[in-house]
């Protein structure tokens, strides 16, 4: 006994701190520059959040981690960063999948971070055991488990540097709570942190040559050439590099769903009122960044012509495989561009406004936007999807530049919204995306509020949309974040009972339809509950008061809009599939 108090007093220097593996996610995080995290803490990751939160980043505490995810795949895709998620292990590890697979099938940068059960005690049914390596497996890029605390720098810059690498997409992080219990003295841990600063892994760039001459060859002989971009070409930037070819070529241009705002919607080249006209005939199409998918048809005929020549330019090596089109391009869309813009520079051509092809797509276009003008200027109350979506369209657009970043979810109210609300900034389009995801909204205006401080988001959701979500308006009061949700109220998943009389039968045929909810339910006052502003709205007075009052309080807002049950339609735009 007397010796070891002996040694202690000699003993100059005091004991090394210890740092445990919460403080080293938390530091490496902070360290590889991570801003924000979405989240649900509990067992055994809360202390990674209040680490995470002393060492400078900021966490947003979330009900539910589906949503967190989801936020997670948004800011990824608006920051160009990963976007970083915690959550619990089993159950919320299970929740979570949603957010990976959804980084996953929009190709967005997530990386979500579980806890898991004790190493030792896996297998004998310990709390929330799940063997969360397998079940992440289907939806990641990359998974990684941490077995030692000193680990965790060195796999932490790992997955955030595979979500963004190549075509991006989730990564998985799992932290065995006995891991996150370790610890290590400080001076230890400031080794594996910086020796985690060097990266191990490189950049997947497949090294395949460009024959950029061919493409600009195809483009400049087309007699009807037009140029498709999607949300890849919004994720790598590139909406200066579209403009100028666009404008230097004279090209006619259509953008996917959230490839809307890389060039203004009111360009005079838009063909987004002409799609049918414009996919249907068009003999060169140069597709950046987009995919052949459902929303594009495959790029198959009736919906575009039999001898259409694609040229497709895409990160992913496997995307143009897949696709084997005309001439493929893989690289990134910007640089891709950029490369074009030179080659056309050396030998310029344009289109020129009275092109046979330039007309007839603007002839179709006025068409189209006239008549869709005349069906707005309708004033239909009870409100139909158009009367509010006009008054929707016009208050977003007075609110001018940064426009308001728009988030769209449900089935007509989406539908409508895509075809009304006009997008003239890139980035400014969060939909239900590649895989028509519902129950993204809420987490994707978290998302856009912190990825863009200070400027307004504004959700046009269905209410049945919005129901997947909604207990997040919370989220939104606590954070004060400048979001809006106009929720269309119809009572239901496209609104009310459609059913014919011999459909109304069984033991259950008293029961509300399947499409219904609660009539005129007050979600409102969902957002009250919690101190925020709630609206209720059915004329086109009151829509726009609320409106004029809650973009400019820049304050959380729920605007609960009531539409006529039987407006829209069952399925929206998808009937065919229903
Ligand atoms: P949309 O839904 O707008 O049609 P998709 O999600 O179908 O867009 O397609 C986006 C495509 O963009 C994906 O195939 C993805 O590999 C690709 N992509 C992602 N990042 C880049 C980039 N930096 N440059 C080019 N293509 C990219
Ligand atoms: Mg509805």
């Amino acid at each position: 006994m007397a010796d070891e108090a002996n040694s202690s007093i000699l003993d100059s220097s005091p004991p090394e701190t210890l740092v445990d593996g919460s403080a080293l996610v938390a530091r490496s995080l902070a360290r590889a520059g991570v801003q924000h995290m979405f989240g649900v803490v509990g067992i055994p990751v809360t202390a990674v959040a209040t680490r995470a939160v002393a060492f400078g980043v900021h966490f947003l505490a979330f009900h539910n981690e589906q949503s967190a995810g989801y936020a997670a795949s948004a800011y990824g895709y608006l920051t160009g960063r990963p976007g970083v998620f915690l959550t619990v292990s089993g159950p919320g590890c299970v929740h979570g999948l949603a957010g990976l697979s959804n980084a996953a099938t929009n190709t967005w940068p997530a990386v979500m971070i579980s806890g898991s059960c004790d190493q030792a005690d896996f297998g004998k049914g310990d709390f929330q055991e799940l063997d969360q390596m397998a079940a992440v497996k289907p939806f990641v890029k990359h998974a990684a488990k941490a077995t030692h605390v000193t680990q965790i720098p060195r796999l932490v810059r790992e997955v955030l540097g595979v979500a963004v690498a190549g075509r991006p997409g989730g990564c998985y992080l799992d932290l065995p709570a006995d891991v996150l219990h370790q610890t290590i003295p400080e001076s230890e841990a400031a080794r594996v942190l910086s020796e985690a600063e060097n990266p191990r892994f490189q950049e997947i760039r497949y090294e395949g040559s460009l024959d950029i001459e061919k493409a600009v060859s195809l483009l400049r002989h087309a007699e009807r050439p037009l140029i498709v971009f999607g949300k890849g070409a919004a994720f790598a930037r590139a909406e200066n590099s579209l403009k100028k070819l666009i404008e230097t070529t004279g090209i006619p241009f259509l953008p996917t769903p959230m490839g809307k705002g890389l060039m203004p919607d009111t360009h005079a080249l838009a063909a987004t009122a002409a799609r049918s006209l414009a996919i249907g005939h068009c003999d060169v199409a140069l597709v950046v960044g987009a995919r052949l998918n459902w929303l594009l048809h495959f790029g198959e005929p009736p919906r575009w012509s039999k001898d259409v020549k694609f040229i497709l330019v895409d990160i992913s090596k496997e995307e143009i495989d897949l696709r084997k089109p005309y001439l493929g391009l893989v690289g990134d869309a910007r640089r891709v561009l950029d490369l074009i813009n030179e080659e056309v520079k050396d030998d310029p051509f344009c289109l020129g406004r009275s092109h046979p092809w330039v007309q007839a797509i603007s002839k179709k276009e006025k068409e189209n936007v006239a008549k869709m003008e005349a069906q707005l200027a309708k004033e239909v109350v009870p409100f139909n999807f158009f009367t509010p979506m006009r008054i929707i369209r016009d208050a977003i657009l007075a609110e001018g530049s940064p426009a308001p970043i728009l988030v769209s979810e449900g089935a007509n109210t989406m539908d409508v919204g895509r075809a009304v609300l006009v997008q003239n900034e890139p980035r400014t389009r969060l939909d239900a995306g590649t895989w028509g995801t519902m129950g993204v909204g809420l987490g994707y205006c978290i998302a856009a509020a912190v990825a863009s401080p200070g400027r307004l988001v504004v959700a046009v959701e269905g209410d049945s949309g919005f129901g997947f979500s909604a207990m997040e308006v919370e989220t939104l009061v606590r954070y004060q974040l400048t979001v809006v949700v106009i929720v269309f109220n119809n009572g239901g998943v496209y609104g009310g009972d459609r059913r014919s009389a011999d459909e109304i039968t069984g033991p259950y045929k008293s029961d509300p339809a399947p499409t219904s909810f609660v009539p005129g339910a007050a979600y409102h006052t969902l957002m009250e509950a919690f101190g925020g502003k709630g609206y209720l709205v059915g004329t086109p007075q009151e829509l726009k008061s609320a409106l004029a009052e809650s973009f400019s309080a820049r304050k959380p807002a729920v605007i609960n809009v009531i539409v006529d049950p039987y407006a829209g339609a069952e399925s929206g735009r998808l009937q065919h599939k229903n």
